[in-house]
């Protein structure tokens, strides 16, 4: 008799376990939906501006905040930077970080603002984007991590880069001592 009760305690106890191991596996995977905006590298990624998103949700407007923090993209042909042909330096919108210069900005025809190369190399950071089901490589913002767009290997020489941004992503500081060419 005794040995029937050990039985049933052992299959009460497995059963318990394998519970709570369901659970907290459960847990893991709501945390990583959670987190989906994330990719893993940028987790581990460490920005000179750190604030919380609550901070930024003050400092931006909602659109800013949807393509900024939460990786949203502008309608194509909608930005305010898709035909500015003027002379200057585009700059994060949410840190002020100097990211694109008008002499890198070209017509790519994709409907959001398009450059061949950074300011520097240090100004954005890369990192893999597997959302969509494609493997495309991401540009954040290097002083921050807010997201500005993609970039493609179909832009022109001499990199034959795309860096396909978002408009809302940027400030552009006009550049008052060159009179523009008109480009
Ligand atoms: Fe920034």
């Amino acid at each position: 008799m005794k040995k029937y009760i050990y039985l049933i305690l052992a299959v009460v106890l497995i059963t318990f376990i394998a519970m709570l191991n369901d659970s907290s596996l459960k847990n893991e995977s709501t945390r990583s939906v959670q987190d989906s905006t994330k990719t893993k590298k940028e987790n581990k990624m460490e920005f000179q501006i750190n604030k919380s998103e609550d901070e930024w949700k003050k400092e931006l407007t909602p659109e800013q905040y949807k393509v900024l923090r939460e990786k949203g993209t502008e309608r194509a042909f909608t930005g305010k930077f898709y035909k500015n042909k003027e002379t200057g330096i585009y700059v994060c919108a949410a840190c002020g970080n100097e990211l694109f210069s008008s002499d890198t900005k070209y017509e790519s025809g994709s409907g959001w603002p398009s450059y061949w190369k950074p300011v520097s190399e240090h100004s954005v950071k890369l990192v893999d984007d597997y959302t969509f089901g494609m493997h495309r490589k991401e540009v954040l913002c290097a002083r921050c991590g807010s997201h500005l767009g993609h970039v493609f290997d179909d832009g022109p020489d001499p990199t034959g880069k795309r860096y396909c941004i978002n408009s809302i992503s940027l400030d552009f500081k006009k550049d008052s001592t060159k009179s523009d060419s008109g480009k």
